[in-house]
């Protein structure tokens, strides 16, 4: 595919969307009803869709009897662990395998033109990268997931959790999958501005930063402390009336969701003139420039809070003048606790 149809390419051969990345369109006033029509194919498919269908794969075939999860037993959570790492290898595996060891598309929409694998760094482990991602993820991320997984679901087995069938309450629940991203955007906005507080950014969140470029293993490559806070999404369906395969589906958003986030590429191509949008952009420019979009624009949260990037050379234009307002008022604070001549 021509990526110079939907963007344009930098001298360092860094590309960039031409489109603003746009906030889910329910917010304006008036209501624009075509716009919400048009969004709303891609807030199914492909992603939410995959995630929701893994959940009622998982429920179907991986999670044991619920007489199983009456008692915590090393057996049934060691399979939960097993079955956690293959999929992660698998899913988080193909986009690497395709995009950045094949390069099956070389840099056609690709945001950074460098590859990480060609720019080694001392801050990673053994200085790769995809070594330190890919060991961060399966040593502490899919273990805490699973952890959470175990909990929440022993939960329900033992009665602790408001469960509703799907046979009796079919609207309610349909209604709260609908909304699972939304609690995740919701979630992970306030969780990521409370990581970016400048103690628990030096301690916890500057292991993810420390991926400027981002690709597939980035996703998971967290300090543990975030990987809890990340993951325990799940545990909001221990309060609300809910069912466990909807309290899965919002754990796969969280873990399996983290993928097209850190893809690095505007669009996957699936052929000679199909590409699947990864809608990655909004959070590569917060990999880029770290204190934008905190969240991903489902929830106008960043909007509210002045921290909206749409990619655009006008929002560079208000980030910039609020780096400069920050910095000045970190000067003044300088000036009015240094020493007194
Ligand atoms: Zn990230
Ligand atoms: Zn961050």
């Amino acid at each position: 595919m021509d990526d110079l149809q939907f963007g344009m390419r930098d001298k360092r051969g860094n590309w960039k969307p031409t489109a603003r990345i746009e906030i889910a369109p329910f917010y304006q006033i008036p209501p624009n009803i075509r716009s919400i029509i048009k969004w709303l194919p891609g807030y199914f498919l492909p992603w939410n869709l995959f995630f929701a269908i893994s959940a009622v794969a998982y429920w179907a075939w991986i999670v044991p009897p619920v007489e199983t999860l009456k008692t915590f037993a090393w057996g049934w959570i060691f399979k939960l662990w097993l079955v956690n790492t293959i999929s992660v290898i698998l899913f988080y595996g193909a986009f690497e395998l395709r995009l950045y060891l094949r390069r099956a598309q070389g840099t056609r929409f690709k945001f950074n033109h460098k590859f990480p694998a060609d720019t080694p760094s001392n801050i990673f482990w053994f200085s790769k990268q995809n070594i330190d991602n890919f060991l961060r993820g399966m040593l502490t991320g899919v273990p805490i997931w699973t952890a959470v997984q175990g909990i929440v679901l022993w939960a329900y087995a033992n009665e602790l959790a408001p469960w509703l069938s799907i046979a009796e309450s079919p609207v309610y629940l349909f209604m709260l999958a609908l909304l699972v991203p939304v609690i995740h955007e919701i979630h992970f906005f306030y969780i990521h501005r409370l990581i970016h507080t400048p103690f628990l950014y030096k301690h916890v969140h500057s292991v993810h930063h420390n991926s400027i470029n981002p690709s597939p293993w980035s996703s998971l490559a967290m300090h543990p402390v975030e990987h809890m806070l990340y993951f325990s999404t799940m545990f909001y369906h221990l309060i609300i009336p809910s069912n466990p395969i909807i309290a899965l589906y919002q754990l796969h958003y969280a873990g399996f969701g983290a993928v097209p986030g850190h893809i690095g590429f505007d669009k996957i191509e699936v052929g000679k003139n199909s590409a699947v949008d990864s809608h990655a952009y909004t959070h590569y420019l917060h990999h880029k420039y770290f204190e934008v979009n905190y969240g991903d624009g489902l929830v106008p949260l960043d909007k509210i809070f002045g921290t909206w990037h749409d990619g655009s050379k006008e929002s560079d234009e208000i980030m910039k003048e609020r780096f400069r307002k920050k910095q000045e008022r970190a000067s003044a604070r300088k000036t009015r606790s240094g020493p007194v001549a």
